[in-house]
């Protein structure tokens, strides 16, 4: 573990202009925001997208990680207008009625700001690891994001689900409290629930759809 938070370091080092961590209300980004505060660096903006369907429980831990890092998570909300009009098409839980729907849905409340929030930015770091799901199987530590024109870098990208909650547990880091009532994913609510514990970490996002459509597009690569 502490091969990530050097490498890391390193890595910071070499990159020129802004970096950003995305902070999406998982136990994987308060383990990075841990390691990132401790590598010292000039100009760092932690960021979340705010898509309107947020737990209430993602706005406590919100607030609670903000105290805890002594820092200002920016939010970055979709355009009142593309919500409005989707709504009119799709209605209030259209996005469950079809993969069309439902990517739609995911690319105004959250591409679509990920765009904004990137657009500046020289580097984007993530809480993503490769054993969350066979989408995410053939990630790297540091990789060039073409969508993005930047590097991305995945800090925790080998580290196990045991490793990231032996890390929480260890530095006494803020939880979503999600975890403790069977979430092992945290996403939007209408599209998240809670899971068994025998079933697969991200069995709880878009529990209809099919394990290789669950990405929201903002980890997707062009092809
Ligand atoms: S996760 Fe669900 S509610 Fe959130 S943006 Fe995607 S489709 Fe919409």
């Amino acid at each position: 573990m502490s091969y990530s938070k050097d490498l890391l370091r390193q890595i910071l080092n070499k990159i020129d202009g802004k970096v950003a961590l995305s902070f999406s209300y998982q136990a994987e980004d308060v383990v990075v925001l841990h390691l990132l505060s401790q590598c010292k660096i000039k100009s760092l903006e932690v960021f979340t997208l705010d898509t309107g369907k947020l737990f209430d429980e993602c706005k406590e831990l919100h607030k609670e990680t903000e105290k805890f890092f002594k820092i200002s998570i920016k939010k970055y909300l979709p355009k009142k207008n593309d919500v409005k009009n989707m709504e009119n098409k799709l209605g209030f839980l259209g996005m469950r009625e079809s993969l069309e729907n439902r990517h739609l849905c995911c690319h105004v409340r959250k591409t679509k700001p990920l765009g904004r929030a990137l657009k500046d930015k020289n580097a984007w770091i993530t809480g993503l690891r490769a054993a969350q799901s066979i989408t995410r199987s053939e990630l790297r530590f540091v990789e060039y994001d073409e969508k993005f024109d930047l590097f991305k870098i995945n800090p925790i990208v080998s580290w196990s689900e045991e490793d990231v909650f032996g890390y929480i547990k260890k530095y006494n880091l803020p939880l979503n409290s999600l975890y403790s009532r069977g979430f092992k994913s945290i996403g939007c609510e209408p599209c998240t629930r809670a899971v068994k514990n025998h079933e697969d970490v991200r069995a709880g996002r878009w529990w209809w759809e099919n394990p290789e459509h669950k990405e929201c597009g903002l980890h997707v690569k062009e092809r």
